[in-house]
Parts: C-alpha cells; structure tokens; sequence
C-alpha cells in the first residue's frame, strides 16, 4: 500500500469525475489520499469530499498564494476547525518567491499563524517552500526554538541545506512527480540522504504528474510512479519503500487510521 499525503481532489480538474480518480487510486493500491486546503474560506468543500470518501482526510489552511485574503483566519480558527475527525493536518502554507502572489510580509505572516496551530494541535504542518530557501530556514529555527512541531517540506525541490536543515528540526521531506524528471539529478541526490524514516511520497495532483505522465493531469493513482523512482533512488524494492513511506505516514498523521486490512 501507498499513501499519496499531498493532492488537490478540490481543484476543479477533478470535478467532473471525482469518484472514478478515487476508484483508481484504491486499484492502484493508494488506501490514503491527504487532499489539501489552499483558501479556509473553501475549506467547506474539501472537508466535503473528505466525508464522501473513507480513504480521504483532509488538511485545513492557506496556501501563500493567498496569503493575503486570509490573514484575518487565526491559529484559534484552524484549531477549532482541525477538531473535525477527518481533518489530519494544517497547511498548506509557507513561502513561494516563485510567484511571489501574495507579498513577503502577508506570507511569512501567514505561515507562523499556521506554525502556532501545528504547534497547538499537534497535528503536522504541510509546508510549501518555493525559491525561499533561506528565510524558510530562518522561520523554521526560529519557530522550532520557540515550541515544537511537526513538519513535512513538501514537494521538495528546494536546495540541499534547507533538507538538511528541515531534518535536523524533525521534518519530514515529501517528494513529488518531479523527483522521476530526467534533469532532476539534484533532487535524487538529496532524496538518497534523508534519512529513510523521514521520507514520503505525493502527487500534488492535479499538477506535476510523474514520468511517464508527465505533461497531463495528475491523479493519487500516480503517486506509485514518484515511490519506483525513489525506490531506484535509494537502492530498495517498491515494496520496501512502500511500507517505509506508509509506515512514515502513519507515525506523522496521527489523527489518520490506517485501513483494516482484516476488512479488506
Ligand atoms: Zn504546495
Ligand atoms: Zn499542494
């Protein structure tokens, strides 16, 4: 079993046959699909395709891209919201200087109400990381000092010493479809030296979909393409990386059980 701990079931990519990409993904031996909250304000409707799907949980938060509309939601907001039981995490947010889509100040704002609610609930904070190597690092050392929490740096494809760093705090690193892109030697290189016990895999889907899908639409059920490349990566059998990433999961998203296989 895999688990894809970072996709988008929300986004309106998927509205039209919602279903069938979960059938898919549980064919494909996906039990665990994590969709993620990128606006509070649409946080409605991913808690509703959370309860429409066993197999679906759910974070709640806001990405940095709209960090801007929703500095007005608090670290009280997202604790009372993550109450619910499908709820397994907090996040997205963090700093994307990629796109830069909502100003510096408003993300880094943002980010350290989502920290508080991490550190609050206990839940992990999904953590978005784009071209801000260096004050991700900072916050991170900063916010780590103050009160711990958990963390995963996810889609990673950042430089090697924020890794470095985000394990050293505890984090856990999350490695997307673009870990199998031919010219993504860097990356595999930083994937072989996380330590194996923090390491997960994900689509982000609907976007990034792994070779040899790449270029269309992603869904959960490819998440098994990303976790073979990681298993070459390494030097493991998928069968070992799955139950090392699943294993990874389980121990970080407390609040999600694992699926009764005496049910199965
Ligand atoms: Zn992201
Ligand atoms: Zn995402």
């Amino acid at each position: 079993m895999l688990v894809d701990s970072h996709c988008h079931l929300d986004f309106p990519d998927f509205a039209e046959e919602r279903a069938a990409i979960v059938a898919r993904a549980l064919a494909a031996g996906i039990g665990r699909m994590v969709t993620i909250s990128t606006r509070v304000k649409r946080f409605r409707q991913i808690l509703e395709i959370a309860e429409a799907f066993n197999e679906v949980y759910c974070s709640v938060g806001t990405h940095p891209h709209n960090a801007a509309e929703e500095l007005d939601v608090t670290a009280e907001e997202l604790v009372r919201l993550s109450s619910h039981p499908k709820v397994v995490a907090i996040g997205e947010a963090g700093l994307d200087y990629f796109y830069d889509r909502a100003p510096r100040e408003a993300q880094a704002q943002g980010f350290r109400t989502h920290i508080a609610a991490a550190r609050r609930t206990g839940l992990p904070l999904v953590i978005h990381s784009r071209d801000a190597d260096d004050d991700m690092a900072a916050i991170l050392q900063e916010e780590t000092g103050k009160g711990a929490f958990l963390f995963i740096l996810h889609c990673f494809s950042s430089g090697r010493e924020l890794a470095k760093v985000g394990v050293a705090l505890g984090g856990y690193v999350s490695f997307s479809g673009i870990l199998t892109f031919k010219n993504s030697t860097e990356l595999r290189a930083i994937a072989a030296d996380v330590p194996r016990e923090r390491l997960l895999v994900e689509t982000d889907a609907p976007y990034l979909a792994p070779i040899p899908h790449r270029g269309k639409r992603n869904e959960p059920a490819y998440v098994a393409n990303t976790a073979k490349v990681l298993a070459e990566t390494i030097g493991v059998s998928e069968a070992e990386i799955a139950d090392v990433t699943t294993e990874n999961v389980f121990r970080l998203f407390t609040k999600m059980p694992r699926p009764d296989v005496t049910a199965a």
